[in-house]
C-alpha cells in the first residue's frame, strides 16, 4: 500500500512513522511512504504556500495551486474514479471539519492500494481543495489541531496495522477495541467471544501476577478458557458501559451480552468499579 502525504513540513514525519508496527511494515515492503513538499510546487522567490482569506478576518488560508500540481504530479486515479465502487485510491483531505476517522473508515482505506494525505495548516486549506480535488475529508475528532501532520500520522498508521501481515499475530486487529463484529466474524470466530465486536477491548495484564499488593485477577490465571472468555466480555462490556455507552447502542448484543449488561449495571453504583 502506498501513501502519500503533502505537507509544508515534510520533517514532521521523522519520527511518528519510524517506530514499531509501522517501521517494520515500510521494512518489509508492506506500506510506502512518500511525503511531499508543498513549498517544492511553488513558482515565485518567497515559495508562497498560504495568502490571505477573501472576506477578511483571521489568519492566512493555504493556496490551492501547490496542491493541485502536487496530487496531479502524484498520477493518481482521476477524481471520478476514486468515488466510484471498487476504486482503488483515495485522496483525503484532513480538517477539523471532516467526517469522522474511525477504524470502520480505516478498514476501507485498508482496502484500497494508495492513500494520498493532504495536510492542512494555519487556518486551513483552501475550499476548492474539499470540493474538486479530495474525495473525502476526514477529522480524527472533535478538537482542532494546528496542522494536519499529526491527522495524516494517525491515518498511516491506524490503516497499516489492518494490513495482512503487519501485526505479528493475524489474529489481533480484531480482537482490538471497536472491531466491527462483519470483521470479527470475518475472521470466523463467533460474536460473543472475546473479540470485540464493536466494544472497547477488554483489560490485559501480565506478570508479576502480584504488584504492590495488587494481584491480577484470579480467573485468568485458571487456566479455564471459557470463564476467562466470559470474564473477558463482561469486562469489555462494563469498561464500554462506563466509558463509552454510545459504542453500546451501535453493537449487536448476544442474549449472554444482554445478561451481563443487566447485572452490571444493578451491580454499579457511582464510582463503583465491579470486583473481578
Ligand atoms: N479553522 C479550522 C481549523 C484549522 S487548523 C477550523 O476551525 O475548522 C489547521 C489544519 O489542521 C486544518 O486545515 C487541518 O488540516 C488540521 N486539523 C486540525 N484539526 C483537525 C482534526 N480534528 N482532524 C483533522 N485535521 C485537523
Amino acid at each position: 500500500m502506498k501513501f502519500d502525504i503533502l505537507t509544508i513540513f515534510p520533517d514532521f514525519f521523522r519520527g511518528p512513522l519510524d517506530y514499531g508496527i509501522i517501521r517494520r511494515a515500510r521494512e518489509a515492503g508492506l506500506i510506502e511512504v512518500g511525503v511531499h513538499d508543498l513549498r517544492a510546487m511553488t513558482h515565485d522567490r518567497h515559495r508562497t504556500v498560504d495568502d490571505r482569506p477573501f472576506g477578511g478576518g483571521e489568519g492566512m488560508v493555504m493556496k490551492p495551486e501547490p496542491i493541485f500540481e502536487c496530487v496531479e504530479s502524484l498520477n493518481v486515479a482521476p477524481r471520478e474514479s476514486r468515488v466510484s465502487p471498487g476504486a482503488k485510491e483515495s485522496v483525503v483531505l484532513v480538517s477539523a471539519q471532516g467526517k469522522r476517522f474511525d477504524q470502520n473508515v480505516a478498514q476501507e482505506l485498508a482496502q484500497l492500494h494508495r492513500v494520498v494525505v493532504i495536510c492542512g495548516r494555519y487556518e486551513g486549506v483552501d475550499e476548492r481543495v474539499a470540493e474538486h480535488l479530495a474525495d473525502r475529508e476526514l477529522s480524527i475528532g472533535d478538537y482542532v489541531l494546528s496542522g494536519g501532520e499529526l491527522p495524516a500520522a494517525v491515518i498511516v498508521d491506524t490503516v497499516t496495522r489492518l494490513l495482512p501481515g503487519a501485526l505479528g499475530n493475524e489474529a489481533s486487529a480484531w480482537q482490538e477495541s471497536f472491531s466491527s463484529t462483519a470483521a470479527t466474524e470475518k475472521a470466523g470466530e463467533p460474536r460473543s467471544t472475546c473479540a470485540s465486536g464493536g466494544l472497547l477491548d477488554y483489560p490485559h495484564y501480565t506478570r508479576p501476577a502480584e504488584f504492590r499488593g495488587l494481584a491480577v485477577p484470579e480467573v485468568l490465571v485458571s487456566g479455564n478458557h471459557e470463564e476467562i472468555r466470559r470474564w473477558r466480555r463482561r469486562t469489555a462490556l462494563g469498561k464500554t458501559l462506563r466509558n463509552r455507552p454510545d459504542l453500546l447502542e451501535q453493537t449487536p448484543l448476544s442474549e449472554e451480552d444482554r445478561i451481563l449488561i443487566a447485572r452490571i449495571r444493578g451491580e454499579e453504583k457511582p464510582g463503583f468499579r465491579p470486583k473481578e
